[in-house]
């Protein structure tokens, strides 16, 4: 069985780089190439799925008897800076659909990037603990082999409302945020450009056909590079010049970033991001209406959120400076740091919650989605998380991890109230900022003694954790 399952794998790898070889060809191809992958993925994914679940012992952590019956949605804007909305006081009115909705909160994401960040938003862990990120000293994209899923032993949110009955969405323009999900949802993948129109369209069709509660996550990925909005938002805020690579990254490099040129794409590049923001928002109020239309708001739990933000040289001559990156890129793009820019993170509910409210304060954390999702279906449950229910945060001050970086060696961030810990040991960095007095981090404070408290408030909080997993591994484990 193991030769014959390597031996389909082989023929699928190799089919697989004739598809890619074809798809760089024309959108159509692409398109064509991606539903065929889907469908073949997508039976494979079904199969390892149900092996799974029918392992699992839900009773063992769940109260099963007690089923919910509210629906939930989460869409994920790819690559959405938190101070790009434009209910945080930014220039340009970018979200006035977002900055409507019911509660909002200001959050940390728990990773700088995409792969780990998903499976935190889903298992209510900081990556540490659901063990979904790179594990390799320094990191890269080339590294696959150092990717690893999440622990077997934790469950998922999808996996856990599975087991109540709901019927289970699971849709991304962006392929990597199902990669951590493997054996865990049935993906429906996306080109990374198509327009978010498209893929709510389809998640309305598949609301629409379903006779049972539902869950449905869905990623978006239009404000991640390359950026190709629709041509009637393509200039919403102003004129964006037509500029070579302006879709993508450019001026990646430290000795690139200065002159006229560089200036005059820094300022198109964050135009073009913002227009396609807009649309983004245009797009999620379309989504709204169809679920006030069909009646179903009241019923369903609207959550709006990002895996990460996204970096505009904000801290190019810092990290070039400070930090390595084997592609020698700084200050574009995330993965690559944890700097407020990149790990800060909207959550936005509507739909059938109670607390309304601006609660954007003091900072939450993505890891207190699952917390909160499962609390506001009434699910009772002994599981442990690193998040708690956002609603009912007592301790205004507690420390919020952003950490497992995707490239370079690893660097996390510790927030606690308005002070913030950029700790990267291999690169020699350990800065503690005032946020309140430099929230735009670029001014480190120079007092040793104070930093250390809050390294080794990281280094204990890390330490307790091991212990803690060091417990549940000697419990009986069914999974
Ligand atoms: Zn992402």
């Amino acid at each position: 069985m193991k030769g014959k399952h390597r031996g389909s794998a082989m023929v699928f790898k190799s089919i697989t780089t004739i598809a890619k070889s074809i798809v760089k060809r024309n959108d159509a191809t692409k398109r064509l190439v991606l539903r065929v992958y889907n469908q073949y993925q997508g039976r494979k994914a079904k199969k390892e799925l149900y092996l799974r679940i029918k392992n699992i012992d839900f009773d063992e952590y769940i109260d099963t008897s007690n089923k919910p019956d509210l629906n939930v949605i989460i869409l994920t804007v790819d690559c959405l800076r938190y101070l790009n909305l434009s209910f945080t006081g930014y220039q340009r009115e970018t979200t006035p659909f977002m900055d409507s909705l019911k509660a909002k909160f200001r959050a940390v994401s728990a990773a700088p990037w995409t792969y780990p960040s998903v499976a935190s938003i889903l298992t209510g862990l900081y990556p540490h603990n659901h063990n979904a990120y790179i594990h390799s000293k320094i990191k890269n994209f080339d590294t696959l082999k150092a990717f690893k899923p999440i622990k077997k032993s934790v469950l998922t949110l999808p996996e856990i409302l599975f087991a109540f009955g709901y019927e289970i969405y699971f849709g991304t323009a962006i392929d990597v945020a199902s990669y951590p999900l493997k054996s865990r949802v049935v993906p429906k993948l996306y080109l990374g450009d198509t327009p978010a129109e498209e893929l709510l369209n389809d998640l309305r069709k598949w609301i629409s056909k379903r006779k049972n509660s539902f869950f449905a996550y869905l990623q978006l990925g239009d404000v991640h590079e390359p950026i190709v909005p629709p041509e009637k938002f393509r200039n919403y805020f102003g004129q964006v010049e037509n500029i070579p690579n302006i879709e993508r990254w450019d001026f990646r490099r430290p000795e690139e970033q200065k002159g006229k040129e560089f200036e005059k794409y820094r300022r198109n590049r964050m135009l073009l991001y913002d227009n396609t923001l807009r649309y983004v928002d245009y797009a999620i109020e379309r989504l709204y209406a169809f679920l006030e239309d069909s009646g179903l708001l009241d019923s369903t739990i609207l959550l709006i959120t990002a895996d990460h933000g996204e970096e505009f040289w904000e801290h190019a001559e810092l990290e070039a400076e400070n930090f390595y990156d084997p592609r020698g890129y700084y200050g574009v793009g995330h993965g690559h740091n944890v700097f407020n820019e990149i790990i800060e993170v909207p959550i936005l509910f509507d739909g059938a919650i109670k607390k309304k409210g601006d609660f954007t304060e003091n900072r939450v954390s993505s890891v207190d989605i699952m917390p909160t999702v499962l609390d506001l279906l009434g699910v009772s449950h002994s599981l442990t998380f690193d998040g708690q229910n956002v609603f009912e945060v007592k301790n205004k001050k507690r420390p919020l991890l952003s950490e497992a970086a995707g490239y370079g060696y690893e660097k996390k961030a510790l927030i606690m109230g308005r002070y913030k810990l950029l700790y990267a040991p291999d690169d020699g960095v350990q800065w503690l900022f005032d946020l309140k007095k430099d929230p735009s981090e670029q001014h480190p404070i120079k007092d040793r003694e104070v930093t250390s408290v809050f390294v080794d408030k990281l280094n204990k909080m890390l330490k307790e954790d091991e212990k803690r997993r060091l417990i549940n591994a000697l419990r009986k484990v069914r999974i």
